[in-house]
């Protein structure tokens, strides 16, 4: 049977702009359906605007350490519209640019809703197509818990948008969402209160990765909540927010933000005209070609819920397109030794096994650890201290991870990732020469195991 398509691809987020553009590069004929905003969430309500706002609250610790190196400066001054006006003149850009990516790359882009009518079958705008594939590549949204008052709090969509800082946020919930817009809000000038409801955030990280951002956290004046969740949410006559936890306790906000966690987006999609099933969690459950329980619709980034990352998007999305059209260069996405950052402030950087993971995994572990005032801060007021460690399988000698809480951990850990991942021996890191005067030379000096 002839199609309209090989491939229809539902999303133009990471995944599935990534896939669509190599595949049709590789000769395929390929469409895109976009319902919302080209990019998808990295680019328009995520990584990206993320990025910059934490750019932006960043600034208030420079200024203040400033005067340490001779600078005298005025009252500093943050203006939050123009900080969102610059923010989405960058997004606009951006779309710009994915939109010709695309088009430049011979695709057919269609700026609508797509719904999936059978296993070669999509409807767009009231015109039908057909495909050889369909991939499925439509992300997540946020899910925010279904408590009274559910209707005042706001998500990240929001939150990029607020047409004022609020003067007192809640954050709720411990994974990156929060402590990243928790570090936003406070840096920007916001009182913040991160409420999460276990008995530290960061939950899979590094136990001293964890703790160590905490006590940087409280040292900043962030007021962090522990084992507090919230039972109600009630608007007050004056607009502002008073706030029952489950203890009984009451806070009071002009912002209640909610980060606890992502559902895949499924609205609406049509698969209940397909064999396609869902895992328990409610993703889209594939094999490991990223092919759906209906043989010709796949699925890739965060729809099928394995690690909800930007780059593990592009890698699936990458695989697809070579799978199907490029077979002689197809290779299985590697999902062990993902690097990955908290954009907190200060941030994390972290790849390989946490030191709870290694010992779960029944490894002999070795850790070795360097906590030090960064250089830049000692000629100023600042106490922010940076941690390093590294976990080591003692019989082996291999690197089993890299954790950093530190300025530019993100930047840090890529490069050492590159080393893990090729199968690093302590000895090899021993042996490597440092880069003087840097925070980074503490990975390749690090000499005495931690006592445990
Ligand atoms: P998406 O990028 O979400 O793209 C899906 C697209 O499909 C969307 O554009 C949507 O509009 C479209 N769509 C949905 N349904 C339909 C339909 N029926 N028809 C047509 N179009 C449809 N990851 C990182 O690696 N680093 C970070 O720093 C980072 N920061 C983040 C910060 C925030 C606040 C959030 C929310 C996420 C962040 N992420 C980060 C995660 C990252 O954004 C996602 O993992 C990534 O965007 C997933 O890509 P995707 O292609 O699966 O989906
Ligand atoms: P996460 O899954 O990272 O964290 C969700 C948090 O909410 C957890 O602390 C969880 O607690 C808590 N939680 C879940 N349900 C409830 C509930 N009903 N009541 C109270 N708390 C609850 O999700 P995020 O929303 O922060 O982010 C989604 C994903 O996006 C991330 O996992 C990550 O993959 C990606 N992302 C990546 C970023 C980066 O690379 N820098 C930045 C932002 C997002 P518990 O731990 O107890 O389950």
């Amino acid at each position: 049977m002839a199609y309209d398509f090989d491939l229809y691809v539902i999303g133009a987020g990471s995944g599935g702009v990534r896939a669509a553009r190599f595949a049709a590069g590789f000769g395929a004929k390929v469409a895109v359906a976009e319902s919302r905003y080209l990019g998808g969430t990295c680019v328009n309500v995520g990584c990206v605007p993320k990025k910059l706002l934490v750019y932006g609250a960043h600034f208030a610790e420079d200024f203040e350490q400033a005067s340490g190196f001779g600078w005298s400066l005025g009252e500093a001054k943050f203006d939050w519209a123009t900080l969102i006006a610059n923010k989405d003149r960058e997004i606009n850009r951006l779309n710009g640019i994915y939109r010709n990516l695309l088009v430049n790359s011979g695709v057919t882009l269609h700026e609508s809703h797509a719904k999936v009518l059978g296993p070669h079958e999509v409807e767009v705008d009231g015109q039908r197509f057909t495909a050889e594939h369909i991939l499925i590549a439509t992300g997540g949204w946020p899910q925010i818990p279904d408590i009274p008052g559910r209707e005042h709090a706001i998500s990240s969509n929001e939150a990029f948008f607020l047409k004022a800082l609020p003067k007192r946020v809640l954050v709720v919930g411990g994974g990156y969402i929060a402590v990243e817009f928790a570090g936003i809000f406070h840096g920007l000038g916001a009182q913040t209160t991160l409420v999460y409801r276990g008995d530290l955030f960061l939950r899979g990280f590094d136990g001293a990765v964890r703790q160590h951002l905490q006590e940087e956290l409280v040292k900043r004046g962030m007021d962090l909540q522990f084992n507090a969740d919230i039972e109600r949410i009630e608007k007050q006559a004056d607009g502002s927010l008073n706030v029952t936890l489950k203890d009984g306790r009451q806070l009071a906000a002009d912002c209640v933000f909610y980060a606890t966690g992502r559902r895949p987006m499924l609205d609406n999609l049509g698969l209940e005209n397909t064999g396609v099933t869902l895992d328990k969690r409610g993703f889209i459950e594939v094999d490991d070609l990223y092919q759906s329980a209906e043989p010709s619709i796949l699925a890739i980034g965060d729809v099928i819920g394995r690690v909800q990352l930007t780059p593990v998007a592009l890698a699936e999305g990458m695989a697809v397109a070579r799978r199907l059209f490029k077979p002689e260069q197809y290779r299985p996405v590697d999902y062990k030794m993902i690097p990955t950052a908290v954009f907190s402030l200060p941030t994390i950087g972290t790849v390989g096994l946490s030191e709870e993971q290694a010992r779960e995994e029944g490894h002999t572990v070795q850790v070795f650890e360097s906590r030090f005032r960064p250089m830049k801060l000692t000629l100023t007021d600042c106490q922010e201290r940076t941690l390093m460690k590294l976990v080591v399988d003692a019989k082996t000698d291999k690197v089993l991870g890299c954790h950093m809480v530190g300025p530019d951990a993100g930047e840090i850990i890529q490069g050492l990732a590159i080393a893990v991942r090729a199968g690093a021996t302590k000895r090899d890191f021993d042996e490597t020469i440092g880069v003087h005067p840097t925070a980074a030379e503490e990975f390749v000096t690090m000499r005495t195991p931690v006592e445990r």
